[in-house]
Formats: C-alpha cells, sequence, structure tokens
C-alpha cells in the first residue's frame, strides 16, 4: 500500500507525542501518529481488573505551567480531570475514568495508528522514511520521536557528539502490582501515600481516588532498588513480597492481582534542553519526559517545544 507524504509523522502516543501532534494539526499540518501499544497513553495506562479500576502508570499530575494548566483547566469543565488533593500549596489532578482517558481523549481528534512498532526512521532525500516492524514503509517531510529515550536512540541516526549525552540519561525501573481487594482498603484520605522505607515507592486507593470501580483497587508500585533487583524474579514472588510489605495499608484481604514492568518508568537525569532538533532537511526532533522533565507535564511541554520548533522550518 502507498502511504502518502505526511507533512509530519510522530513516533509514540504518549502525553509528549499527542501534545505535538495537537499543536501541528492546529497549525494546519497533516500529522501521523504510530505508536506499538494497542492504545495511546504510553506511561498514562489504566485497566480494570475484576471490577476494580487501576491507573498503573502516572497517577496524578501537576500543572505549574501555563500552557498545561490551560489544557488542564480546559478538562476541569468535562469530568475528564479533578483536583484530587493539594499539597504544599500544589494541586495534584486525576481523572475518574483513569488517567488513560486523557490521552484518549486527545488522541480522538488526531490520526493515530496503534499496533505499530517503528524499527527505523531513515533520510531518503529530502523526506525521511519510517519503517514499521511489518514492513510498512510511511513518509513525512518531518518526524517527532517520542519514545523514552532508549528506545528512540535505537531507531534514528543522529550525531554521535549528542548522542554519548543522550545515551549517559538513564531511567527508572518500576514494578507495579495491581491488587483487587475484598473490601475497603486502609489507606486514609484522600487515598494516596508515598511511602519513604523499601521497598514501596507509592501506594494508592482507586476508589477513593474517584475512579468509577465496583470492587477496591490498590496500587503498588515498588521503589527503583527493588524494582531494579527483582526485575527478573518470578512475578508470583515479587507480588507475595509487595503485598507483604504493603499489608498494613491494605485493611483487607487480595483476592486478585495482577503485575506490570515499566523497563522505563521515569528518566533520573533529563536533558537541559525542552526537545533536541537535528536541524536539517528533513527536520528530525527527539521530544519526551527526558527533556522536558520526569512527569506528565514534563513530556507535554516538551512535545509542545518540539512542534513549535518545526513549525518555523
Ligand atoms: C509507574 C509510573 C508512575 C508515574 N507516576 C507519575 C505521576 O504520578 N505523575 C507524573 O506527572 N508522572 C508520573 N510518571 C511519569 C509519566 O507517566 C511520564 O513522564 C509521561 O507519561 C511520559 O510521557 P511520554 O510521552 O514522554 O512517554 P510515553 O508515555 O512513554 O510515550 C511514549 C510512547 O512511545 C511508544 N513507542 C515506544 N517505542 C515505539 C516504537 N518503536 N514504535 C512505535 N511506538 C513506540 C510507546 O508505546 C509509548 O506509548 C509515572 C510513570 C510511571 C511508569
Amino acid at each position: 500500500m502507498n502511504h502518502p507524504v505526511e507533512d509530519c509523522i510522530i513516533i509514540g502516543a504518549g502525553l509528549s507525542g499527542l501534545a505535538a501532534a495537537k499543536s501541528l494539526d492546529a497549525a494546519g499540518l497533516n500529522v501521523l501518529v504510530l505508536d506499538k501499544g494497542r492504545r495511546p497513553g504510553g506511561r498514562m495506562a489504566s485497566r480494570e481488573v475484576e471490577g476494580a479500576m487501576f491507573d498503573y502508570g502516572a497517577q496524578f499530575l501537576s500543572a505549574r505551567d501555563q500552557d498545561f494548566r490551560r489544557l488542564i483547566n480546559g478538562f476541569l469543565g468535562t469530568a475528564r480531570v479533578i483536583p484530587w488533593f493539594e499539597r504544599a500549596t500544589e494541586i495534584y489532578y486525576c481523572s475518574p475514568l483513569g488517567m488513560n482517558a486523557i490521552p484518549e481523549f486527545l488522541a480522538a481528534s488526531l490520526r493515530v495508528e496503534c499496533g505499530v512498532t517503528v524499527s527505523v526512521v531513515r533520510r531518503d532525500g529530502k523526506v525521511w522514511r519510517v519503517i514499521a516492524q511489518d514492513g510498512t514503509v510511511y513518509t513525512s517531510e518531518a518526524v517527532i520521536v517520542t519514545a523514552p529515550l532508549p528506545q528512540s536512540l535505537g531507531l534514528v541516526e543522529i550525531p554521535s557528539d549528542i548522542r554519548s549525552a543522550l545515551n549517559a540519561i538513564e531511567y527508572h525501573r518500576c514494578i507495579a502490582i495491581l491488587a483487587v481487594l475484598d473490601g475497603p482498603s486502609a489507606i486514609p484520605e484522600p487515598g494516596f501515600l508515598r511511602l519513604s522505607e523499601e521497598p514501596l515507592q507509592t501506594l494508592a486507593d482507586n476508589r477513593l481516588k474517584g475512579l468509577d470501580s465496583e470492587s477496591v483497587g490498590v496500587t503498588i508500585l515498588a521503589s527503583p532498588v527493588f524494582s531494579l533487583a527483582h526485575w527478573d524474579t518470578p512475578e508470583a514472588e515479587v507480588a507475595r513480597l509487595l503485598i507483604a510489605a504493603a499489608d498494613p495499608y491494605l485493611g483487607s484481604g487480595v483476592s486478585h492481582w495482577r503485575y506490570h514492568r515499566w523497563r522505563y518508568s521515569q528518566p533520573i537525569q533529563t536533558y537541559p534542553e525542552r526537545f533536541y532538533g537535528l536541524d536539517q532537511t528533513p527536520p528530525l526532533a527527539l521530544a519526551g519526559d527526558a527533556f522536558g522533565g520526569p512527569r506528565v507535564e514534563g513530556a507535554f511541554l516538551s512535545g509542545h517545544a518540539a512542534a513549535n520548533w518545526l513549525l518555523t522550518k
């Protein structure tokens, strides 16, 4: 099948890719977003298990930047985003439909193809050839790559000096256990605990958080140290250890659990600029939370900045 030449192809439908796509689309460009996942959202991930809804990637978002706050404020009237709690004058927001509802909503007005794993991005004269694992070739005049950085660097050739700086950026790993309880949890309002003792990082009661759920689901996120040490430990053993550690806060029995592991959870270091732009014809940018900051807001700001740069080319 012959694909038309797109103005821009964006690899990754996480918040950075979708923010970039929104900006370019608003400027009238033809934009295609490709993502290997089954649905948009990347690390803003939600799912249902045995009647309980879970956020098992980003737990909340904060909005310090004006542009991002405008986007979030736009959602507030629509019940897609609610303030969850406030700490040290900062408001932490979540979605009662699950955090994934936010990228899903952004993606709905864009051209997003899911289930497409890009294996290489190659320059061919004045265009980019974006080649998917199944052999499909997409062509565009510009590309923005927003996968976690080690994955982005595996897709595209970039100058060696900048490559070594980007290669130095590492990510925490994170193992998540999605625990369905047979009664209420003992996590106090507002349903979120950040813990300083190993092996736990955070606990969140998704029903207290406001997710529409028949059963109580607690998201247990392991610390970076535990996640690295137990990366290859069998799932059942990891679940046993984490559920035992969380037991004082659970307050009810665990009837079911699911396991998920994030190889690239949050960047430990970040690049000093909001994106990296390969200033040539055709242009290419790398964006994502490794550039904008290790959180949802950082991803948004990075995608937005990369798109604005492309619009000047
Ligand atoms: C467990 C966990 C808890 C977190 N908690 C918070 C929190 O409470 N608050 C907060 O603000 N942030 C939190 N974060 C971080 C936040 O989720 C991220 O910073 C943000 O979502 C990153 O967005 P992104 O667009 O940069 O990357 P991603 O969301 O990772 O999007 C990248 C996309 O690229 C796609 N992709 C990768 N390779 C390819 C390929 N070869 N072909 C096609 N597609 C590809 C992926 O499928 C993915 O959808 C958390 C993250 C995790 C994992």
